[in-house]
């Protein structure tokens, strides 16, 4: 397939938010997004699609099938972007959808199913500290008040953000997706990890989103004088947080064949002076995986390490878990669709998980929804250095191609 049309677009796209040196800031539903979304309009009336916006902000662009009481095939992704981002994590996936459509009207492609091209409304957590907001209420897993609760540097509430570009938070739940009015949604993205450059592959499939399980523990001993303390009189919280991250460590490792990762991000010390023995410690822990079972068996093995390591060292602890969310599994029928079309096509591909969340995750709450990798170039990803090989974009676009016209036709 040609990609000069996919590259102009990314390149007419990519100017908005873009500075020398520093990137491409499209912060959710600041200027520039809101730019970047007028030109994807402006491109889908080009083609001839009918657009929309949802009481949300999320731009619906549709092309009729032959029979318009069908449900929809949808494919789409998001074009915020984070902090001096790069050219292609989301923007891929919206472009390569347009050009797809593009493609279908050139060469006079027909089908039966209704395809729809869906640009989610703030999926990068940036500016908001929440992340995928529109495909969470097509999921109907937003509420209002959820809305008003996330505010960005400013004070700025994701709700007032809305209210601010003219859509309508307080009508959300007509946002809300029913699930009789799509046949399937499709994602392409770069994988934004190197796993598929190393192996040399050129497609990943993705069979299940990961999901983290957070939590926070805390650590209390006893300050004292690090020079008058005797050692066996001490109480020190962060030896006994050291003995806890390295059973994180551990215990992510004996898990890693299940995909299982477990990272301690951050610790701190208090009163955090070299000269006195640690009294308290906060220590926050990230466990991810696809596996809920295998997830559980790190969380349950880091809690018995803190009991065993806080009693032998008479240290008080609390643990609180932040949040518990669960692997989304993606379905099995498409990816096997997205394998056969690979087959066809002459590319090589490989299931593999996601580890960080996607618009898909909520979608495949509520219909068939397929997540299509291409790798990027070193796997780097939420950089300005964000890369990918021409032959990549080929490949992206033409599985995405495939696979649109065999679920619409
Ligand atoms: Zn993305």
């Amino acid at each position: 397939m040609v990609v000069d049309g996919l590259i102009r677009r990314l390149d007419a796209i990519n100017q908005i938010g873009y500075k020398e040196n520093e990137g491409i800031t499209r912060l959710a539903l600041s200027e520039e997004d809101e730019r970047a979304r007028d030109m994807v309009i402006r491109m889908c009336e080009d083609l001839g699609l009918k657009v929309r916006k949802d009481a949300v902000g999320n731009i619906w662009a549709r092309k009729e099938g032959t029979d318009p009481n069908l449900p929809s095939v949808m494919v789409g992704s998001h074009i915020d972007t984070v902090p001096n981002g790069g050219r292609y994590d989301g923007t891929l996936g919206v472009m390569a959808a347009i050009e797809v459509i593009h493609w279908i009207y050139k060469k006079e492609i027909c089908h039966r199913h209704p395809i729809e091209l869906v640009v989610f409304v703030a999926e990068e957590s940036s500016r908001f500290n929440i992340a995928t907001v529109g495909s969470k209420a097509l999921a109907g897993n937003l509420s209002v008040s959820k809305l008003k609760s996330h505010k960005d540097a400013n004070g700025i509430s994701l709700y007032d953000a809305l209210l601010q570009r003219g859509y309508e938070p307080d009508r959300l739940e007509t946002a809300i997706l029913p699930p009789e009015k799509a046949k399937a949604f499709v994602e392409l993205h770069i994988e934004q990890g190197s796993v598929l450059e190393k192996e040399n592959i050129d497609i990943g499939i993705v069979e299940a989103i990961a999901a983290p399980i957070r939590l926070q523990i805390q650590l209390i001993g006893q300050e004292a004088h690090s020079g008058a303390c005797p050692m066996e009189d001490r109480r020190d919280a962060l030896s006994a947080a050291a003995e806890i991250i390295l059973s994180v460590e551990e215990n992510g490792r004996k898990e890693s064949k299940h995909k299982t990762v477990a990272t301690t991000g951050n610790c701190k010390v208090f009163p955090g002076a070299m000269n006195v023995v640690p009294g308290e410690v906060y220590l926050y822990i990230d466990i991810r995986g696809i596996d809920l079972q295998s997830m559980l068996r790190v969380l349950n093995a880091v809690i018995d390490h803190t009991e065993k390591v806080c009693k032998k060292r008479d240290i008080q602890y609390t643990i609180e878990v932040l949040s518990q969310e669960r692997p989304v599994l993606l379905d099995r029928d498409l990816m096997e669709q997205v394998k056969q079309n690979c087959r066809r096509l002459g590319l090589t591909y490989k299931e593999m998980p996601s580890g960080a969340g996607h618009d898909t995750m909520n979608i495949a709450k509520i219909i068939p929804a397929a997540l299509i990798f291409i790798p990027c170039v070193g796997g780097i990803s939420h950089n300005k250095k964000e890369e990918v090989h021409l032959k990549d974009l080929e490949n992206g676009l033409s599985i995405l191609f495939e696979t649109i016209i065999s679920l619409a036709k």
